[in-house]
């Protein structure tokens, strides 16, 4: 079936402003490759995580499949219609339909308006509801995301919620227009562990109930993994490995992949006893990306074509690619691949 939201070998080039060093030098920064032949398709319903460290570029997907950024080229297509270039109307037509949850809910609420003025803001934005309607329209919301009672609610102020809240208000206001699509950047992070299970559930029922389709951008494997129907992993600006939550988690082909899920906290609790499993080396940064395999400084497989040439994405069947030379053995023995070949 044809993707609600098709994000298409987008590119995203940032040039660095000239800092101090490279003004006193003459040397320019090299440009920052934050997405690099991006390509993922969201279908109608379904959860895409796409899940990354910082610096994997997931973020800026996200802000592009908003169009609050533009990709350098590459295009964004809603329901089969290319969206990258909307302005004035088309755009505030198309933000009706995709709508964006961010990692922290202060950023999304107004301290000076109460929880109900912003949750009734996007309604009169889009002409949705008529004003007779609103205070119905906003007590219905903050029912469907379980802040009890509606009307006590409706009248707080930002400041007088806690974390949990904002965060399930933040999520009112971006589903409160019914939109198609929702992009949600790390929405649990910054909320306390007891109360994230929590907020995933409510996304989840809302989804059971509406059929929304959701965007899950997430630096965690096992949220992802809770979230999703399908996981894309990012690195360096692109997607490596991508494919059913099931079969990615199960039988991951893509060595970084792999790396994550034995740094994920639940097997951190039965892996060896050290206090924290790292992955080895450092990210290399988007500028200077490395020759061949952007993986290959980190990759504990890394044979010598891997530093000339940059692997092509590998079908694995069921949905699942990635790109890695050894992708078809590495999803059958892991990481033991090359030490025991
Ligand atoms: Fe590792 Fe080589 Fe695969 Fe890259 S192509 S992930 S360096 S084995």
């Amino acid at each position: 079936s044809k993707p609600i939201l098709h994000l298409d070998t987008l590119r995203m080039v940032y040039n660095a402003d000239p800092g101090f060093l490279s003004r006193l030098t003459g040397r320019a920064d090299p440009p920052v490759i934050a997405a690099d032949d991006v390509t993922l398709e969201l279908h109608a319903g379904e959860t895409l995580a796409v899940v990354g460290e910082s610096g994997s570029g997931k973020t800026t997907a996200g802000r592009i499949a908003t169009l609050q950024e533009r990709p350098t080229s590459g295009g964004v297509l809603y329901e089969g219609q290319e969206v990258t270039g909307l302005t004035g109307a088309a755009l505030k037509a198309f933000r009706a339909k995709v709508q964006m949850i961010f990692q922290n809910p202060y950023d999304a609420l107004n301290p000076r308006l109460t929880v109900s003025q912003s949750l009734a803001e996007p309604l009169m934005l889009h002409g949705l509801v008529p004003r007779s309607g609103l205070r119905a329209a906003v007590l219905e919301m903050l029912e469907a995301v379980e802040l009890r009672p509606a009307e006590s609610f409706a009248d707080a102020f930002p400041s007088e919620l806690s974390g949990g809240q904002l965060q399930r208000i933040a999520i009112a206001r971006a589903l409160i227009i019914k939109p198609m699509v929702v992009i949600a950047d790390e929405p649990v992070s910054m909320l306390d562990v007891s109360i994230r299970s929590g907020v995933m559930n409510l996304m989840r029922g809302i989804q059971r109930d509406t059929g929304v389709t959701y965007l899950y951008i997430t630096h965690d494997l096992s949220v992802a993994r809770y979230m999703a129907d399908r996981i894309a992993v990012m690195y360096l600006g692109a997607v490596l490995e991508e494919g059913p939550a099931e079969s990615l988690i199960s039988a991951a082909a893509h060595p970084y992949t792999r790396l994550l899920i034995e740094a994920a906290p639940e097997h951190r609790a039965t892996a060896v006893k050290r206090n924290r499993i790292r992955l080895p080396g450092d990210a290399a940064s988007q500028s200077g990306l490395p020759p061949g395999c952007r993986f290959h400084p980190r990759c504990p497989l890394a044979q010598p074509i891997c530093r000339e040439k940059a692997p092509p994405r590998a079908a694995l069947g069921g949905g699942q690619t990635a790109s890695c030379h050894f992708a078809h053995e590495v999803k059958k023995t892991g990481l033991a691949t090359m030490t025991t070949a």
